[in-house]
């Protein structure tokens, strides 16, 4: 689909400025294989909205691949995923409660994680007043200083616990530099997590993302939560996903042009043509998640060739050098690829600085979504 002139047909009624083509076959198959790899239970990270892609089609696809584990960030995110998915699914808040969210929380049955003691003393005012004991996850900080029991507080957390009338499903820790294995800062969060464990006097650790299910044995614990893998990203910094991809985007040509030699290209003129050169102007840009950093960097893929995008990235399009192409190879409609087999989530990031998780979630909502 990606070469084809009308590539935007079957995704709406009205022609799609860009089509996003999320496939939930790879996204089913690399949940299975990263459960194979874990050895243990895996969870689905589905917070902002799976990543961009669409968390009700993924989330129910991962259920039915046997999924029974999903975190989101707030508590918002879990309302709305709950009534999508069976009740034997457990959905988890990572943030943790804000002053107010406790009584919808336990409601609806959402698992909050407690990353505070205001969140624990919350909490567990909230089970009081219901007469009965509510589930949660505790998290400890081993490392990263963003959220958690800090270690000085642990022994604290454990006694608050014992009298409150909270289920602590799970501990949990984040790893900071998962994507980076031989950084230090691994081994030396596992054995935080470890301890922590210990002080509390469990085994049921929750601990590894998607980048700690690589590191081995020590990192994956009872229960991983993993994101960026299962939707086809890179799980090491500067690598490509072990796993299938499952995403695809392409672009629709809005105008053809040639220009001749000295021509400025874009706002600011800031390409100058070298040469005389062919151009098209796709129907995305910034305000579709492209990021500005893409300028004069980057390029969009047709027939397996590369063609560079030129001048700066605008608001709602952007131009690219299709001097390479046969004249009348593009015409208005026409797509191309902008993710797909010729260049990565990653590609792209590594190409605007950024990683596969900002362009995924910053993927806008003027594109067509097909669902495969
Ligand atoms: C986002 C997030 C994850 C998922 O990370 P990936 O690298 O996408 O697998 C796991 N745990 C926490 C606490 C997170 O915030």
């Amino acid at each position: 689909m990606l070469d084809d002139n009308s590539g935007a047909a079957g995704a709406d009624a009205i022609p799609a400025p860009g089509v996003l083509t999320v496939d939930l076959g790879a996204i089913r198959a690399n949940y299975t294989r990263l459960r194979e790899i874990a050895g243990s239970p895996v969870g689905a990270v589905v917070k902002a909205n799976a990543y961009g892609l669409g968390a009700e089609r993924i989330s129910k696809a991962l259920f039915d691949e046997g999924c029974r584990n999903f975190f989101v960030a707030h508590l918002g995110e879990a309302l709305s995923l709950r009534s999508n998915l069976p009740e034997d699914a457990t959905l988890y808040v990572l943030n943790g409660l804000l002053p107010g969210g406790e009584g919808v929380c336990a409601e609806a049955g959402i698992v909050p994680v407690l990353n505070s003691f205001e969140q624990i003393d919350a909490w567990a005012e909230t089970a009081k007043g219901l007469g009965r004991n509510l589930p949660a996850v505790l998290q400890f900080d081993t490392g990263m200083s963003r959220l958690g029991i800090a270690p000085e507080e642990r022994a604290l957390a454990a006694e608050r616990l014992r009298s409150a009338p909270i289920d602590i499903a799970f501990v949990m820790s984040h790893l900071a530099s998962a994507d980076e294995p031989s950084d230090a800062q691994n081994a030396s969060q596992a054995a935080e997590m470890v301890q922590a464990a210990a002080a509390f006097g469990t085994e049921n650790i929750c601990f590894a993302n998607s980048g700690g299910i690589f590191l081995g044995a020590n990192f994956r614990g009872a229960l991983a939560r993993t994101g960026i893998a299962l939707y086809g990203g890179a799980t090491q910094n500067g690598g490509e996903s072990p796993l299938r991809h499952a995403v695809e985007l392409t672009l629709a040509v809005i105008q053809t042009r040639t220009v001749e030699t000295g021509a400025r290209i874009g706002y600011g003129g800031t390409h100058v043509a070298a040469r005389p050169m062919r151009l098209a102007t796709l129907a995305a840009g910034y305000a579709d998640g492209l990021p500005r950093s893409l300028s004069d960097r980057g390029a969009v893929y047709c027939d397996g060739i590369r063609l560079p995008i030129v001048g700066r990235v605008s608001m709602d399009s952007m131009v690219v050098d299709i001097s390479a192409l046969a004249e009348g190879r593009l015409v208005l409609g026409s797509h191309v690829e902008l993710l797909g087999s010729h260049q990565s989530m990653d590609d792209l990031a590594r190409d605007a600085g950024t990683i596969s998780y900002e362009i995924l979630t910053g993927l806008g909502s003027r594109f067509a979504r097909i669902y495969r």
